[in-house]
């Protein structure tokens, strides 16, 4: 199982990586990519830290 969260400090509101989500997890919010529903149904495909170009997501294996 992996969690993925975004930092809303560091993220720049560049809206890349929301696209990059095959499971429609990030989502732009005011200026920010916040996750959305369960962050437990993230898959671990890295798309979004690939795609991201602040660093922002992290995701954790647990
Ligand atoms: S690692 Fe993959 S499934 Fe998880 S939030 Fe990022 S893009 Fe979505
Ligand atoms: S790709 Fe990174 S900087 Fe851009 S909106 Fe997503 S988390 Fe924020």
């Amino acid at each position: 199982m992996y969690i993925v969260a975004v930092d809303p400090d560091t993220c720049s509101g560049c809206d890349a990586c929301a696209d990059s989500c095959p499971a429609h997890l990030l989502k732009f919010v005011d200026g920010k990519t916040e996750v959305v529903g369960d962050e437990t149904e993230c898959m671990g495909c890295e798309s979004c830290i690939t795609i991201c170009p602040s660093g922002a997501v992290t995701i954790t294996e647990m």
